[in-house]
């Protein structure tokens, strides 16, 4: 399967699932959306947008200005504040994403009720994209930041300056 059906069907397979069942974004004044001409949202390999890309260290970020199409916003938008993980069964399931320390439902994911429906649909594409060979390196260097992301946090919680997720 090449990069654009790839994406395509985890963009269906995503469809219009939320990660909670009212909208996250009235809560919090869409956080995850305030960018400005610098910062972005890391785009998986091959991905392609309409909009305009900062390359840094091999990486391709999506720079939005905190604006964009719903209907073209990239993969990395449409999962998060989730991402799909080792399950460690062998199989993978979907948790918060500790790199996104912004969103009020990644600091208090313990207590948040997410979506069933979009935590499967975020699994679900994350064991498509293992089918990819670029995808299964790119998920497997994301879980890495995801990890000493983690670390960090754990580390700031353990002095107090940080409240845990
Ligand atoms: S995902 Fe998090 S930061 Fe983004 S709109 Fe929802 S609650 Fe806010
Ligand atoms: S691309 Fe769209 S959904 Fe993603 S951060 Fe920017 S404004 Fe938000």
């Amino acid at each position: 399967m090449n990069k654009v059906e790839l994406y395509r069907r985890a963009f269906r397979l995503l469809g219009n699932f939320t990660p909670l069942k009212t909208d996250c974004g009235v809560l919090c004044g869409r956080r995850c959306c305030h960018g400005d001409a610098d910062t972005g949202m890391l785009l998986f390999p091959s991905e392609a947008t309409v909009l305009p890309v900062r390359e840094a260290g091999g990486r391709r970020v999506a720079v939005c200005g905190g604006r964009c199409s719903r209907e073209t916003r990239p993969l990395s938008c449409r999962l998060f504040p989730l991402f799909p993980v080792p399950d460690g069964r062998g199989g993978l399931t979907a948790a918060a994403d500790p790199r996104g320390a912004i969103c009020p439902l990644v600091r208090h994911a313990a207590q948040v009720r997410f979506s069933h429906r979009f935590r499967a649909r975020v699994a679900a594409v994350g064991r498509l994209l293992l089918c990819d060979a670029d995808c299964r390196a790119f998920l497997e260097h994301v879980w890495a930041e995801m990890a000493d992301a983690e670390a960090l946090r754990s580390s700031l919680t353990a002095d107090g300056t940080e409240e845990k997720i």
